[in-house]
């Protein structure tokens, strides 16, 4: 018998694999070749991002999949502004929820837009009846590195 397959990377494959079918979504392997790619990323990406990664892929499963995994809180979307939608693995705890999400940053001099996943969302109070299900919070402006350089003295 041999040993030698897969055996590098092999946990974290198999944790990606759980953490998909635990949320209710087959784990396949294109969904989990989208999964692993957004997971990498350290900032939000577009479909259009995702479809340059994984050449692969063609825009309708990558488009499929993103739903599938927006309806069942593998990832979340956020409005920027900039007119495309970006999408971010939802990190942290397993149980998603809002309290969850962190504040996002679009910066108007790179275009890049940021997590910050310290600065949490600051609670808002519903009139009753209303009950939220997403929070888009996009804070624009200057980053901390374009700031730097907008400072001229
Ligand atoms: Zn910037
Ligand atoms: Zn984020």
């Amino acid at each position: 018998m041999k040993e030698n397959k897969d055996c590098f990377n092999n946990d974290s494959k198999s944790d990606d694999v759980a953490r998909i079918s635990k949320s209710g979504v087959r784990p396949t392997a294109v969904r989990l070749l989208i999964y692993r790619f957004m997971k990498t990323m350290t900032s939000p990406v577009s479909s259009i991002d995702i479809e340059a990664g994984l050449e692969t892929v063609d825009r309708s499963t990558i488009s499929r999949t993103l739903a599938a995994f927006l309806d069942h809180d593998i990832i979340h979307s956020i409005d920027d502004g900039s007119g495309l939608l970006k999408y971010e693995v939802c990190r942290g705890a397993d149980d998603h929820s809002i309290h969850d999400m962190h504040v996002h940053f679009r910066c108007k001099s790179c275009g890049r837009t940021i997590c910050l996943p310290a600065t949490s969302i600051p609670q808002v109070i519903l009139p009753p009846g209303f009950i939220s299900e997403n929070i888009n919070y996009v804070i624009s402006g200057l980053c901390d590195l374009c700031s730097v350089k907008n400072v001229n003295p």
